[in-house]
């Protein structure tokens, strides 16, 4: 029997305790009563090809003030916590890398990578003091596989990183915008996050509305 038949699976906790959540459309949404993460099932996600083909209309520079003021919201708390001079990976940096100038300003030295402008595996090999990920969790089809493979990279007291827009309920999940970008497929919440803190034995701090950080 095929226990994934569909795309059903969760693909975090690798739960099958999963039930529908929303449907628009365009697609529909499984809720995990595990971990609570909402996915959309893989036979509704686009191929990569089209993936970037979306992510290339996102034109994110360095130079943009807005930009840069979106980037501090975890750059500014990461910042507070990691020691000076500091190595970091910026997972996930798109057409454009900016948090990584952002941390390097504040005196660390930053390595990049991206499946699609910055493919080079070497960098996933290395250990680092903290690692940064903006706007890329919700992108992730196996986001178990990725987030382990970050984590293993964190030395012991390191920092992951993470911003991306939390799921709250089912009733204002209905009319969030964020769910509407075809290359959003994995939704967090406080619960999920707390369910990957609980089983990395890691500290978590929920800052603002979209910043989560883990300690190693
Ligand atoms: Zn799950």
């Amino acid at each position: 029997m095929d226990l994934n038949r569909g795309g059903r699976q969760c693909p975090l906790c690798h739960g099958h305790f999963v039930a529908d959540y929303h449907i628009d459309q365009n697609r529909s949404y499984l809720h995990c009563s595990t971990c609570s993460l909402v996915f959309v099932p893989s036979d509704q996600q686009l191929d990569p090809a089209d993936e970037k083909a979306v992510y290339d209309l996102h034109q994110n520079a360095a130079d943009d003030s807005c930009y840069r003021k979106f980037l501090s919201r975890l750059t500014a708390p990461m910042g507070e916590r990691v020691k000076p001079r500091s190595h970091g990976l910026d997972f996930g940096c798109g057409p454009g890398p900016t948090l990584s100038v952002m941390m390097e300003q504040q005196g660390h030295q930053m390595a990049l990578y991206d499946i699609y402008y910055a493919d080079y595996p070497d960098v996933l090999e290395q250990p680092y003091d903290f690692i940064t990920s903006t706007e890329v969790v919700e992108h992730l089809a196996n986001p178990r596989e990725e987030l382990d493979g970050l984590w293993a990279l964190i030395r012991p007291g390191g920092y992951l990183g993470l911003m991306t827009k939390l799921v709250v309920d089912q009733h204002s999940f209905a009319s969030w915008h964020y769910k509407n970008d075809p290359t959003h497929i994995s939704f967090f919440s406080v619960a999920t996050f707390n369910y990957l803190a609980e089983l990395w034995e890691a500290n978590i701090e929920f800052i603002g509305a979209d910043v989560i950080i883990l300690r190693k």
